[in-house]
C-alpha cells in the first residue's frame, strides 16, 4: 500500500481493459480518488461489484479493496467521472485497421467525451485539467488528433486543458508488478503543469518522471515493442535452424545473454513459439504502416513479422509430417497467466489445424469462454466459434486419446499430466519439459 505524495487527486480513467483496470485499481490503492469509465457495461459492472473485469493475477483483490475503501468507482457516464477531476488518463484500445494502421476512433471519442463534459461538469479547483494518453498511439497523435478535437470543442472560461503522452509498459500476466516497477516513467508534454500533475499522481512509485517531447514519448513505446518482437523472432530463428542439428537453443541463448558486451536482458530471448497478444503484432504492423506511408523501407522489422508468421506455419508442417489426427493443445492464450486471446498464435494454430481436419482438445487453466468480453470475445468468435466444445480446464481430459500433444503457453499441471500419460508424439514449443523429456516416446522438441 502507498499514500499519495502530492495529495489525493481525482482521476478519470477512460477504458477499463487490461491497462485501464490495472491503472485504476493501483491508483486507488495509492490513495487517489479514481473513477473508471467504459462504454462497455461488461467492464463497468464487475468493478462496481468489487471484481476485476479482466483476468490479471492479484487484480481481483485490489479492485475489491478499492471498492471497499470507496476510492475506486466505475461508470458508463463520463460526466460523473469527470466532475471536478484533475486528470484524465486515456487507456482505450488502439487496434489495427485492416490496412495495418492504428485505429484512433476510440481515442477521439474519449477526448470528445472529456471536452463535452467540460462544458457542464468538469470544474477542477485548480481550473486546470490534464488529458493524458496512455494508449499506444503513433507520433503526432496528441498534437494532431487530441489537440484538434479539443480545438473543435474549446473549454469554457476559467478552465484550461493540458495534454500529454505517458506510455504504459505493463505486460499482461504480470500487470500489477509491472505497473509498480515500470522500466521508466516518461511524460511527453510541452505543458509544465501536466508534468507537475503527473509527478504528483505517480509520486507513490518513488521514481523520477522524465519529461520529454510529446513525439518522443509516443515513439518510445513502438521502439520498445518492436525491439521485444525482434528479440523473439531472432531467438526463434536460432531455434529453427539449430534444431536440425539437435541443438537445445534455449541453452545457447542462456549463455548468449551472459555476454557483457551485449548488455542484454534474457527476456524475449527464449527460443519457442511466435509472439502474440494485443500489442506486439499490432504495434509492429503500425510501424510498418507508418513506413509505407512515408516511402521508407524497414526490412528488419518486416522480417520480424514474417518470421513470426512463419513460426505458426512451421508447427502446422511438423504436425502434418507425423501420424495421428487426435491432438491435445496445451495452452491457448498467447502466454500463461492471462486470458487474452487476441492474436494468440495458439488460437491461430488451433484454427489452422481444425481447418485441416484434425480433432483438437485444448487445455487452458484460465481461459473461460463464458467470461470473455469485448474485443477478446469477438476475436474468439471469429476464429474458434466452437471453442466451448473443445476447451477443458483438465489437462488429463485434453490428453486422453491424443496421438500428439503440443506444449505451448501452459502450466505445470499440464506438464505433469503429460509426463504421467504421454501420447505417442509431443511437440514442445516452450522448452518446459526439461530433463524428463527423454522419457517421452516420440519427443521432438529439442528445447525449441
Ligand atoms: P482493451 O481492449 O483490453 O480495453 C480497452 C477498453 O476501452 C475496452 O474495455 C473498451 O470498451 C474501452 N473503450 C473504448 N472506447 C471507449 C470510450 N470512448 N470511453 C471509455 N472506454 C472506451 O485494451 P488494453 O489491452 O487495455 O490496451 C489499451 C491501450 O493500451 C492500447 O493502446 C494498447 O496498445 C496499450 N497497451 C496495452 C498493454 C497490454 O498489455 N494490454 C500494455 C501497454 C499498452
Amino acid at each position: 500500500r502507498h499514500e499519495p505524495v502530492g495529495g489525493v487527486m481525482k482521476v478519470a480513467v477512460f477504458g477499463l481493459g487490461y491497462v485501464g483496470s490495472v491503472t485504476a485499481a493501483c491508483l486507488a490503492a495509492a490513495g487517489h480518488d479514481v473513477w473508471g469509465v467504459d462504454v462497455d457495461t461488461a467492464k463497468v459492472g464487475p468493478i462496481t461489484q468489487g471484481h476485476s473485469p479482466v483476468v490479471e493475477p492479484g487484480l481481483d483483490e485490489l479492485v475489491a479493496d478499492g471498492a471497499t475503501s470507496g476510492r475506486l468507482h466505475a461508470t458508463t457516464d463520463p460526466r460523473v467521472a469527470l466532475e471536478r477531476a484533475d486528470v484524465s488518463l486515456i487507456c482505450v484500445g488502439t487496434p489495427s485497421t485492416p490496412a495495418g494502421s492504428t485505429d484512433l476512433t476510440y481515442i477521439k471519442r474519449a477526448v470528445r467525451d472529456i471536452a463535452e463534459a467540460a462544458q457542464t461538469v468538469l470544474r477542477p479547483a485548480s481550473g486546470f485539467h490534464s488529458i493524458v494518453v496512455r494508449s499506444t498511439v503513433p507520433p503526432g497523435t496528441v498534437d494532431e488528433v487530441v489537440e484538434k478535437v479539443l480545438a473543435d470543442v474549446p473549454p469554457p472560461e476559467g478552465l484550461t486543458f493540458g495534454t500529454a503522452m505517458c506510455p504504459e509498459f505493463l505486460r499482461e500476466g504480470s500487470g500489477l508488478a509491472d505497473f509498480y516497477a515500470p522500466p521508466f516513467v516518461v511524460v511527453g508534454t510541452r505543458n509544465p503543469k501536466v508534468g507537475t500533475a503527473l509527478t504528483d499522481l505517480f509520486g507513490f512509485l518513488g521514481r523520477d518522471v522524465e519529461v520529454v517531447d510529446v513525439r518522443t514519448a509516443e515513439a518510445l513505446k513502438y521502439a520498445c515493442n518492436a525491439f521485444h518482437a525482434t528479440k523473439v523472432s531472432f531467438a526463434n530463428e536460432m531455434g529453427r535452424i539449430f534444431r536440425h542439428f539437435g541443438v537445445d537453443s534455449r541453452e545457447v541463448m542462456k549463455i548468449f545473454v551472459q555476454d557483457t558486451s551485449l548488455n542484454i536482458s534474457p527476456y524475449y530471448l527464449k527460443p519457442g513459439f511466435a509472439f502474440g497478444g494485443s500489442c506486439l503484432p499490432k504495434d509492429l504492423r503500425s510501424v510498418l504502416h507508418l513506413a509505407r506511408m512515408n516511402d521508407t523501407e524497414l526490412p528488419l522489422l518486416a522480417g520480424t513479422l514474417a518470421t513470426n508468421e512463419r513460426s505458426v506455419r512451421d508447427v502446422v508442417d511438423r504436425v502434418i509430417a507425423g501420424p495421428g489426427r487426435e491432438i491435445a493443445l496445451l495452452g491457448l492464450s498467447f502466454k500463461h497467466a492471462t486470458d487474452d486471446l487476441r492474436e494468440s498464435p495458439n488460437v491461430e494454430l488451433a484454427e489452422r489445424l481444425i481447418g485441416k481436419g484434425y480433432n483438437l482438445r485444448i487445455y487452458d487453466a484460465i481461459v473461460n469462454p463464458t467470461r470473455l468480453v469485448g474485443a477478446n470475445l469477438r476475436h474468439v468468435q471469429s476464429k474458434l466459434p466452437h471453442l466451448q466444445r473443445v476447451l477443458t480446464d483438465d489437462p488429463s481430459a485434453a490428453l486422453a486419446g491424443a496421438d500428439l500433444a503440443i506444449v505451448s503457453a501452459t502450466d505445470n499441471a499440464a506438464i505433469n499430466a503429460l509426463l504421467e500419460a504421454p501420447p505417442a508424439r509431443t511437440i514442445d514449443l516452450i522448452g518446459r519439459l526439461g530433463a524428463d523429456v527423454e522419457s517421452l516416446p516420440g519427443y521432438e522438441g529439442v528445447g525449441w
